[in-house]
């Protein structure tokens, strides 16, 4: 599949690894919004959240548990932003589940 989160969870391109299990991986942003901007993907194809069921619980739970080590490995004590754009409306360009968690800047709510 034409995917370029797919050939990155694959290895076929190259990205650094911040984190890695099983189920996720978690890679740098290459447009980083805030100081830190790391994405965190399934390593399975999954369009978007919107394209999950019941069954992928384990799999969403673990990226939740992922994005939590994640912000602790990047010393995010004072707080960090999680977001899955999904679809259009969602502002989603790679159509690949991914979750961002932003950190070290402070965040308004609502967003601008
Ligand atoms: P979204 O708009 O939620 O679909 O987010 C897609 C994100 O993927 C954007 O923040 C992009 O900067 C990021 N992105 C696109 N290509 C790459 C890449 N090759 N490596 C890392 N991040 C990427
Ligand atoms: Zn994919």
């Amino acid at each position: 599949m034409d995917c370029l989160f797919c050939k990155i969870a694959s290895g076929a391109i190259p990205v650094t690894r911040l984190y890695e299990d099983e189920l996720v991986l978690a890679f740098p942003d290459i447009n980083p919004q805030a100081p830190v901007h790391v994405l965190l993907i399934p390593k399975q194809h999954h369009t978007s959240l919107a394209h999950t069921s019941a069954t992928d619980a384990p799999l969403l739970g673990q990226l939740l548990v992922a994005a939590n080590l994640v912000a602790q490995q990047q010393g995010l004590e004072n707080g960090f932003r999680t977001v899955i754009n999904t679809g259009d409306d969602g502002g989603q360009t790679v159509p690949h589940l991914h979750l961002h968690i932003l950190g070290k800047r402070h965040m308004a709510w609502p967003p601008g």
